[in-house]
């Protein structure tokens, strides 16, 4: 097997975007400083609604294959050249918003079995060994299908790689402190009327919203803020980005985020004692282990 680098990152995803908007600026920066950074995307993203009016022709499975080109572009912008789809690439298709009759799709990733679901990933586990894997809560931050199924299957996978022998020293949630998120959109309030967009968000429409104390890790990615903002403008279907803003199809305003909060949900915090936030995800994770 080919040597990886002593730090190893895996993130698990939904659709292509969520990662550059989730955690973009985490990605660059372990990157950067030379960790190996995995993406496993569920879902090719082919039920996303398209912004831009001259791409709205995109649908279904050109959508997808549209969709997997943006997601190449993102990472090339993040400097992240390790990213697989789920199962290889259509395996699992994207189950549409919660109570749609694309649901019951028996090809989507919501019917998808778990447990089988989750040996794909282990697979991955396996040949990359992450010490830390990041994921959505039990609620896929904000209840999308997939981001649900994407939750439970990561979960599943971190348990069955367990008993294969390949634990997961560490896994971790997305999260947003609540008044982090109520500043920022006081900003964005402000700021409004010179920005391309008529309307801002709320608090409510980020997902992952959760008190303060909830954050166990701030991973400062300010450095890396302009890969990020170019990322997400690489998934030119579903978002539009003017700095430090962006709006997806829904049209709403909302910041980008470079510094990404962490909920440690599996393992060892590590900067014990201070009574500090972790500022690594890989804190008090041995480099052999
Ligand atoms: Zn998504």
């Amino acid at each position: 097997m080919t040597e990886l680098p002593s730090r190893r990152l895996l993130l698990v995803h939904a659709h292509p975007d969520d990662e550059s908007i989730n955690n973009g600026a985490t990605m660059a920066r372990y990157a950067a400083e030379g960790a190996h950074v995995t993406l496993v995307t569920c879902t090719l993203g082919e039920r996303g609604e398209v912004i831009p009016p001259e791409l709205a022709h995109l649908t279904g499975a050109a959508l997808g294959r549209h969709r997997r080109h943006e997601l190449t572009a993102a990472m090339a912008e993040l400097g992240v050249r390790d990213f697989r789809l789920l199962g290889g690439a259509g395996r699992y298709s994207d189950s549409g918003m919660m109570g749609l009759p694309d649901n019951d799709d028996p090809g989507c990733f919501w019917q998808a079995d778990v447990d089988e679901a989750a040996a794909h990933l282990v697979e991955v586990i396996r040949e990359v060994r992450p010490q830390v894997l990041v994921t959505y809560d039990d609620q896929g931050g904000y209840g999308h299908p997939d981001h649900i199924q994407a939750h439970r299957v990561a979960m599943r996978a971190v348990e069955l790689s367990a008993d294969a022998g390949v634990p997961i020293p560490k896994v971790y949630w997305n999260r947003v402190p609540r008044p982090v998120v109520e500043e920022s959109f006081a900003r964005l309030r402000e700021d409004l009327p010179g920005t391309p967009f008529a309307k801002a968000a709320e608090v409510d429409d980020v997902p992952g919203v959760v008190p303060a104390e909830r954050i166990t890790t701030v991973v400062d990615g300010t450095a890396h803020a302009a890969a990020k903002a170019a990322a997400m403008r690489a998934h030119a279907t579903q978002i539009t980005v003017a700095e430090p803003y962006f709006v997806l199809s829904n049209e709403l305003a909302q910041p980008i985020l470079t510094t990404e909060y962490y909920e440690l949900v599996r393992g060892e915090r590590g900067e014990r004692g201070s009574g500090e936030a972790e500022t690594d995800l890989f804190a008090g994770v041995g480099e052999d282990s």
